[in-house]
């Protein structure tokens, strides 16, 4: 497609300065190159607690936000404090800023502010007056700022383009002043209290003073009159929604993330103790006794608590305890999609493969943002002899892990198996179309 690229410089020629727009279509494609650079080189975080709760968090903010796309929201596995959108409606938060966040709200607003930059086409205008972009450039310095790694630093501090294009990702004043009041709306709309980023800012540069300045404040700069324009945006109003999960989310994401067993051990053992009636204090001191292998008191601990997830708990750890059996008398009954998807794994490992798939049926609607589900539901149908529902749901999972390749030879088996002119196979061959590298590709990056 050279004749595409000679005219793309042509009228860069002609029109120096905002010489081109994106179209929505051209966006994704984009957002669709960065996000393979991230996906695979940094590591996606799939824990069914954290991907589930922030897919639940996602889907009602976008449900009140009026958005030109639909966003892929990734959770990438990393202590550095950074959440990022880029183009296409692809964002990105680190468990970093899960483990620093006290309440929903907090995450709900952090969110709500990245997907008003990418309502308000933030990112995608100010590349618009950029004369050239590199789009894998943009996707290199996007997983140096998330991942602490020397290759990531390394790809930011390269030379000319790299610094061009460090500007570049960063907004305006007014971009953000922008994103701050569509996120407080959206948040509000979706029934969390507005007051989620101007809490989490105030804390994170309390955080700063003593300590490095964390990433997310490099790119959402921090300033009182920021919080105080969003806490005079911000309505009187309580959250209308059910946040009671999420300090579960947090303890987990604590716990999981934390390098030394003997350490967690300390910690939430002694935080049990102190406070025995604290449910996410047992929760955690649970879930320590469950990933040391103690079962019996993993479970002992999740049945004294006082709480509507106790029964999801005690389910949890006998999943991890590979008792079946027992795991799937006490989740047949729970609904929250957590529960559910214990469930669907209780009746894996049992052998249930027609119930498994039943149960991760019904938590597709959260793939995009825990892709495990689209993985256990592609080996569970190829298992029972659904070999086309097989491929599909493979391909589906290399799809949202970034891996294009794999997931194009699995969706091209897909539909060769439902047929070519079945319902199913044209939604396989849409995604299919997705995953195929475009055919400019190499000339088409440099406009
Ligand atoms: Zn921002």
């Amino acid at each position: 497609m050279k004749f595409r690229y000679v005219t793309a410089l042509l009228v860069l020629f002609l029109f120096p300065v905002q010489a081109w727009t994106l179209t929505l279509e051209e966006e994704g494609k984009y957002g669709r190159e960065v996000y393979l650079q991230v996906a695979t080189s940094a590591k996606l975080h799939s824990d069914p607690y954290v991907c589930i709760q922030l897919a639940i968090i996602k889907q009602r903010l976008e449900a009140a936000a009026d958005l030109p796309l639909p966003i892929k929201l990734s959770v990438i596995d990393s202590p550095t404090l950074d959440a990022f959108a880029t183009v296409g409606g692809y964002v990105f938060i680190t468990t970093g800023i899960l483990e620093q966040a006290d309440t929903e709200e907090e995450v709900a607003g952090v969110l709500g502010h990245e997907f008003s930059h990418v309502g308000r086409r933030h990112v995608a205008k100010t590349l618009e007056k950029e004369k050239f972009i590199n789009w894998g450039m943009v996707g290199a310095l996007l997983l140096g700022m998330l991942i602490p790694s020397p290759a990531g630093k390394a790809a930011v501090m390269t030379g000319g383009v790299g610094a061009g294009q460090t500007m570049s990702l960063k907004y305006s004043r007014e971009a953000e002043a922008e994103a701050d009041r569509f996120g407080v709306m959206t948040c509000e709309k979706a029934g969390y209290n507005g007051l989620g980023t101007a809490d989490f800012l105030k804390k994170l540069a309390a955080v700063g003073l003593d300590k490095m300045v964390p990433q997310y404040l490099l790119t959402h700069p921090y300033s009182e009159d920021r919080v105080t324009t969003i806490r005079q945006l911000a309505k009187p109003m309580k959250t209308r929604v059910d946040v009671s999960f999420f300090p579960f989310v947090v303890a987990r994401v604590r716990i999981l993330g934390a390098p030394v067993g003997a350490q967690n051990e300390d910690i939430w053992f002694k935080k049990h103790q102190k406070d025995p009636k604290d449910p996410v204090s047992a929760y955690g001191a649970a879930l320590v006794h469950s990933l040391k292998g103690d079962t019996d008191g993993a479970v002992a601990l999740a049945k004294s608590m006082n709480s509507p997830y106790a029964p999801l708990f005690m389910g949890e750890f006998f999943v991890a305890g590979r008792r079946f059996n027992e795991a799937i008398a006490v989740l047949g009954a729970q609904g929250h999609p957590v529960a559910r998807y214990f469930l669907a794994k209780a009746y894996e490992g049992q052998g249930d493969l027609a119930a498994a798939g039943h149960v991760l049926a019904e938590l597709a609607p959260y793939g995009d943002t825990f892709p495990e589900v689209y993985q256990r539901m592609g080996m569970v149908l190829g298992r029972e002899g659904d070999e086309a529902g097989g491929y599909e749901y493979l391909g589906r999972y290399y799809m949202e892990t970034g891996r294009y390749r794999a997931a194009e030879s699995n969706l091209e088996k897909a539909v060769s198996k439902y047929g070519i002119n079945s319902p199913r196979g044209e939604e396989a061959l849409k995604l299919l179309d997705q995953v195929k590298p475009p055919k400019d590709n190499k000339k088409g990056k440099q406009s």
